[in-house]
């Protein structure tokens, strides 16, 4: 069996472009599907998966950790920046769904599993729609506990909140008790049983997220996600360090290179490599195992396109640790249209039991992906109130 090519399928989704990669086989029939999507950076990602096919074009599309061991170690560049390990993750998973076609299996029995009979799933308020997650001001208490309202009453136990403002290095009392504030009100509203978390987006420098994250540590967020940069290691270990809620980082780093430092330093208690940068479902697989020495919790990151969740679902039933499924499911209206998927969601309780398809367990209509053609991703720039460039 050999790759014969390897395209990409570029949907644009409003806020990003799902890059779908498919690799193709000689087999009639035998076909792959990754995803690789970097927002922002999609034309540089599909020019990356066009270089890397270059190595495996005529190779054994089964041999995954060999392919893999090409794509990151050759030609002389390793792997490790992230519009290459991006197009690699697409890659990657591309090639563990063909493996589960040709056993005829679901991905997660050829890793040993399942490991649990469902997998839970959060979303993040709105649904994942722009404006709601990302835009609504932390001034507005009132917005948040409508959206909170409203992810519980869609039957999740679970949802995530971006309830912590931009702040310059350091700022005073006002942004943090707008903070507080709204993640009082989201915890009255929707009481115990139901788990909050809030992302500060590494908006935060080590100071402001010691000072967010004490502030909000007496309600019970189920985590407290990247509250500072995740290059300032030793930050988010002082703040783990500092309080009772869990921290959670991991979205922005690739390769288990990487993540050895942030376990070995105890920054985190749940880690969120994202499947569709830190290297594919193969090195997911080694960062886990890893992070099971160190007994921290996995939750990758997943508010991409529809082969991303896959993969994650698909990890998350082989996986002992894997505690929960980042979803989005409102950020276009036509995401349904374009996937066909072997798993199906409970609407009560939002949780998900295992596919029963081989590989990945999807199919791509590309007849309605190409009524989406690539447009640059809406710029998200944020600058703080001196006029100074401030993360998103
Ligand atoms: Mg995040």
């Amino acid at each position: 069996m050999k790759i014969t090519g390897i395209k990409t399928l570029v949907c644009h989704a409003r806020m990003r472009n799902w890059v779908f990669v498919k690799v193709l086989t000689d087999q009639p029939g035998l076909w792959g599907w990754g995803e690789a999507t970097l927002e922002w950076h999609t034309r540089a990602v599909v020019g990356a998966v066009e270089d890397l096919a270059d190595l495996l074009i005529g190779e054994d599309p089964t041999r995954v950790e060999y392919l893999w061991q090409m794509m990151y170690r050759q030609h002389f560049w390793h792997g490790n920046g992230i519009v290459r390990a991006t197009a690699i993750s697409g890659i990657d998973m591309a090639l563990w769904d063909i493996v589960g076609k040709v056993h005829g299996v679901p991905c997660h029995k050829l890793w040993g599993g399942p490991v649990r009979d469902y997998i839970r799933t959060y979303c993040h308020l709105g649904g994942g729609k722009m404006e709601d997650f990302y835009e609504t001001p932390v001034e507005n208490a009132q917005r948040f506990v409508e959206l909170a309202q409203k992810a519980v009453e869609d039957g999740f136990t679970a949802f995530k909140a971006m309830a912590v403002p931009p702040t310059m290095p350091l700022e005073g009392l006002r942004p943090v008790k707008y903070a507080e504030a709204c993640v009082k009100a989201m915890r009255e509203a929707v009481g115990d049983e139901i788990d909050i978390m809030v992302d500060c987006h590494a908006r935060p420098s080590p100071a402001m997220g010691l000072r967010f994250a004490k502030a909000l540590d007496d309600y019970g967020l189920y985590f407290l996600e990247e509250p500072c940069w995740p290059e300032a290691v030793d930050g988010l270990a002082r703040i783990n360090a500092s309080v009772t809620t869990p921290i959670a980082t991991g979205e922005r780093l690739i390769s288990q290179y990487a993540f050895r430092e942030l376990f070995e330093k105890r920054a985190c208690d749940i880690v969120q490599f994202d499947i569709t940068h830190v290297g594919g479902l193969t090195e997911a697989r080694r960062v886990a195992a890893m992070a099971d020495a160190y007994r921290i919790a996995l939750a990758p990151h997943n508010p991409q396109g529809p082969v991303s969740t896959a993969a994650s679902l698909e990890f998350g039933f082989s996986q002992p640790n894997y505690i929960i499924c980042e979803t989005v499911h409102e950020d276009v209206p036509w995401r349904r249209d374009i996937v066909s998927e072997g798993f199906e969601v409970d609407p009560k309780g939002r949780i998900v039991r295992p596919n029963s398809r081989p590989g990945l367990g999807i199919e791509i209509n590309e007849k309605e992906v190409a009524k989406h053609p690539f447009q640059p991703e809406i710029l998200q720039r944020t600058f703080y109130p001196d006029g100074s460039v401030g993360d998103w």
